[in-house]
């Protein structure tokens, strides 16, 4: 193969490359950016978040080091645990009835090979791999109508996640808000 001709179809791999890395960026997460969505039946309520792994931890890929199992680990109690993460208001008498937290960075063949980084900073095009957190209480109010807001304590733990767009469905309509750490309170009212 000529010298010429090679350079040719190096340059038109890279070109196809870049193109398809562009057109791929919308399903990629914003690092510091994830989703809260709250739905209350009744007496019956499921709060989702989904983040990237990045804010949450640090990182994306399955932890190597000592300091990034630990952080994992510690991110895994955090969220396991309802009260650190959202506040109800006590007068509707609640209780965590189920807790799931879902990470790839935590199982073996679950990294779901993904879409490309196309950061500015980045001046290749990366293979780098997207991990998120899926986060899902079930909860249970006695009393639901005490529920006007609820505020959320997520940012406070980990100070990457910088924003939530929230978004809520209640037997009193829909509602969303933009959250972050000063503005953590998700009004359920109009
Ligand atoms: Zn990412």
């Amino acid at each position: 193969m000529n010298i010429k001709y090679l350079a040719l179809v190096i340059g038109l791999l890279t070109v196809v490359n870049i193109s398809f890395a562009k057109k791929r960026t919308y399903k990629a997460h914003v690092h510091g950016d994830g989703k809260f969505n709250l739905v209350v039946d009744k007496k019956n309520i499921e709060v989702e978040f989904e983040i990237p792994a990045d804010s949450i931890v640090g990182f994306e890929h399955k932890p190597k080091t000592k300091q990034q199992k630990n952080n994992l680990k510690l991110a895994m109690l955090k969220l396991k645990n309802v009260n650190e993460i959202i506040l109800l208001p006590k007068k509707g008498n609640c209780k965590a009835k189920d807790v799931r937290v879902e990470t790839a960075l935590t199982g073996e063949n679950k990294i779901h090979d993904g879409h490309e980084h196309d950061e500015s900073h980045n001046d290749k095009i990366s293979n780098e791999t997207h991990s998120e957190f899926n986060i899902i209480y079930k909860i249970k109010c006695e009393a639901p109508k005490h529920l006007r807001s609820i505020t959320l304590s997520i940012f406070k733990h980990f100070p990457r996640l910088q924003q939530l767009k929230g978004q809520a469905v209640t037997n009193n309509g829909q509602f969303s808000q933009q959250l972050n750490l000063k503005n953590n309170k998700f009004s359920l009212s109009e």
